[in-house]
């Protein structure tokens, strides 16, 4: 069973903000920032290719409700919302989950950089959409 099926069934104690039947919610244990969220459904299933799309929208509602929560009550004054999909992109809990990362100053202690590359944007936009109908 998986980590994160553990906290679901509360044989690991962790810090719950939102329960239904098919979404859980609770503190990342790393608080990578003050309100660090991770939100999961409760069916075990690996990661965000993997989940069906109707899902993945409660998910997403749930995670909007927390942000604006966070928003009001901690003070954060944006967010970042993301997924890691498998090792390589850095995921370490293959359990799917939405991290909601509260931002409270451009120089707080989450860092995020998106490097430039000189790449030919129609060849890729071609690549991307062959086999289309
Ligand atoms: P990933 O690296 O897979 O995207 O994220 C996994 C997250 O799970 C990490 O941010 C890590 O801090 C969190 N995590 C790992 N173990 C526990 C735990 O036992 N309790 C809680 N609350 N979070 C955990």
């Amino acid at each position: 069973m998986s980590l994160f099926k553990k906290i679901i069934n509360k044989e690991i104690p962790a810090h719950i903000l939102y329960e239904d039947e098919e979404v859980f919610a609770f503190l990342d244990i790393s608080q990578t920032t003050k309100g660090h969220t991770l939100i999961i459904p409760k069916v075990e299933t690996k990661n965000f290719l993997e989940t069906d799309s109707q899902l993945i929208g409660k998910m997403f509602k749930v995670t909007q409700q927390l942000a604006k929560k966070i928003e009001e009550n901690l003070g954060a004054t944006g967010f970042n919302v993301l997924t890691n999909m498998n090792e390589v992109a850095g995921q370490t809990v293959f359990h799917f989950h939405i991290h909601l990362i509260p931002r409270y100053d451009e120089n707080d202690t989450l860092k995020i950089e998106f490097s430039s590359n000189e790449l030919d944007l129609n060849e890729i936009k071609t690549m991307i959409l062959k086999n289309q109908d």
